[in-house]
């Protein structure tokens, strides 16, 4: 089991391949099964279709012999998504880092960029691969997401832009920041890697700001094993997107910038297509558990919840609580209780990104500038939530919150 802080993989190390021969074909090569994989519960687990289903796709990949470069599967996931979602223009990526590295090219982000301390470690690597100075700013303890306040207050001759997370699945104050991006003349990228599907005001989440990013992971509501995106508002922008991600290239004899190859897969797209059916099913069936365990978790002393933003259609992407004092054991007392019974919850976000070495040294990271995030970060625990997640585990974990502070 990975043990690694601040990383959304609960997934389990496949077993080395046996080495092939010519003469002797070696079976098809097995998974080991991790010991605790019958009985054990992770915070996620991935949605996969029927395989005889993605058998067709497949063939027709072998057919074409098309396996990459913006292939007809790309295409039509292009498509679909952009109908799906309610948004202009999409262009895929081969995971969500790429896609946010590629959204900062695209708008030839330098110099500062305001962001939130409280996510995962990709939304601050993304600058730093940028060459971009990440400033932290305090989050609101309502959204998780940036405080407007103080990003206003954050910002110096050399902001560039502001990159905040739909902290959950849920709304940034868009319009907070969509002011003061406009008072100050700053860019506004969106990390929406939690924000799939999630609608607000009746508008897709995702057309605020130049650009925003979606993460395809294993891990997250929609998934094509790896996989990501940029979506942006007009054509010429995503013409530039879709050169950055292709080396740059604008056709065979014109590079136009120093690109990467962040090109998503034909079998990724073609994956992409087949789960695009089952995923109003997948959020639905989130729906019912994240309704399960509010009912289960009301009135328990010290458990708080997140709240609902007025006006949001939400995804239900993970249900965080927070362990405060009145709860009567710690935060991780609770998270190694529930680990005992073989329930993998994961304190997401901790630690802060701040708080990593390779952040710790700039001001803004200091605790005391972000006294909401250091709480939350101490307090979190998001529980397992995924659309197969067997109701009679969901009320075990829930039983086991209640009767942990009395025994
Ligand atoms: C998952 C995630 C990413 C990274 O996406 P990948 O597709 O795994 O590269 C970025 N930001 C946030 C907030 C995420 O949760």
């Amino acid at each position: 089991m990975n043990q690694r802080v601040n990383e959304p993989l609960s997934a389990i190390a496949p077993a080395a391949l046996p080495a092939s021969t010519v003469d002797s074909l070696p079976p098809a090569p097995t998974i080991a099964a991790h010991p605790l994989q019958k009985t054990s519960v992770y915070v996620t687990q991935p949605v996969l279709p029927p395989l005889a289903e993605f058998l067709p796709y497949l063939e027709q990949i072998w057919d074409s012999k098309m396996l990459t470069n913006g292939g007809p599967f790309h295409q039509q996931l292009e498509e679909a998504l952009c109908e799906y979602l309610g948004v202009p223009y999409i262009s895929l990526f081969s995971n969500g880092t790429l896609a946010l590295i590629s959204a900062l090219q695209a708008l030839r982000v330098t110099g500062e960029v305001i962001t939130t301390p409280y996510s995962f470690v990709a939304t601050a690597h993304s600058l730093v691969w940028n060459g971009i100075k990440p400033v932290f700013v305090d989050i609101d303890p309502v959204t998780m997401a940036m405080d407007p306040a103080r990003i206003e207050a954050a910002i110096t001759p050399n902001t560039v832009a502001i990159l905040p997370v739909h902290c959950y699945g849920y709304p940034c104050d868009v319009d907070g920041i969509q002011r003061i991006a406009d008072l100050y003349g700053l860019k506004v990228i969106y990390d929406a890697a939690h924000a799939f599907a999630v609608r607000h005001r009746g508008n897709s989440l995702l057309n605020h700001g130049e650009m925003s990013v979606l993460s395809f992971h294993a891990t997250k509501v929609f998934n094509t094993f790896e996989g990501g995106a940029i979506v942006c508002q007009d054509a010429k922008t995503k013409k530039r997107i879709d050169y950055l991600k292709n080396f740059g290239i604008a056709d065979e004899t014109t590079v136009v910038a120093p690109g990467i190859n962040g090109k998503m897969s034909e079998i990724n797209a073609a994956f992409g297509l087949l789960q695009l059916k089952g995923v109003d099913d997948a959020i639905a069936q989130r729906g019912i558990r994240d309704a399960r365990y509010r009912q289960g978790l009301a009135g328990v002393p010290g458990i708080a919840v997140m709240t609902s933003i007025a006006g949001m259609e939400p995804n239900y992407s993970y249900f965080p609580i927070f362990v405060g004092p009145d709860y009567g054991r710690t935060r991780d007392e609770l998270y190694f209780a529930l680990r005992a019974r073989d329930i993998y919850a994961r304190r997401y976000f901790y630690p802060l990104i701040s708080q990593f070495p390779m952040y710790r040294g700039v001001a803004s990271a200091e605790s005391d500038n972000l006294p909401v995030a250091t709480r939350a970060a101490s307090q979190v625990i998001c529980l397992p939530l995924y659309p197969t997640l067997p109701l009679e585990q969901l009320d075990e974990i829930v039983n086991l919150i209640r009767d942990l502070p009395n025994p």
